[in-house]
């Protein structure tokens, strides 16, 4: 549980208020706010309150979660305006995938045409 980690993970610190964030929508589950170094018009991540490091972590005990954070990436591109243009949802999960920030996170980036494949 995220008590554990609160000293040293950025993203169980913005969970508990101890870092600021643009938080976009939140329950007592996840949370979702927007990404401090935008590389789209709509830049948005939404995390699990606990902390779990990483994709490669997650087992069945996480799938009732893993649902609710893919409800909640909807729910944020519907608020941010991107439901109907389009979004892209994206988990960066270990060091290939260029992960910085090891709590698990789907970003939710629209706003512009995003190009395919990804670099
Ligand atoms: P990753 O590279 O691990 O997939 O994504 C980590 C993301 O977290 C990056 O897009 C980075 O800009 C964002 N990020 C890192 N630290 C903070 C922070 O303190 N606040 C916010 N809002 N975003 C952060
Ligand atoms: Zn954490």
């Amino acid at each position: 549980m995220s008590d554990g980690y609160v000293d040293t993970c950025i993203f169980c610190k913005l969970a508990k208020g101890l870092v600021r964030a643009e938080i976009i929508l939140q329950d007592d589950k996840v949370i979702a706010f927007k990404d401090i170094h935008a590389q789209a018009p709509v830049h948005a991540l939404v995390i699990p309150r606990e902390h779990i490091t990483a994709l490669w972590e997650v087992d069945e005990t996480h799938e009732p979660l893993m649902g609710r954070l893919l409800t909640t990436c909807n729910e944020v591109a519907q608020a941010l305006g991107v439901g109907e243009s389009g979004y892209r949802v994206v988990i960066n999960s270990g060091p290939d995938a260029g992960q910085s920030v090891d709590h698990l996170h789907f970003h939710v980036l629209g706003g512009r045409k995003l190009a395919w494949p990804p670099g």
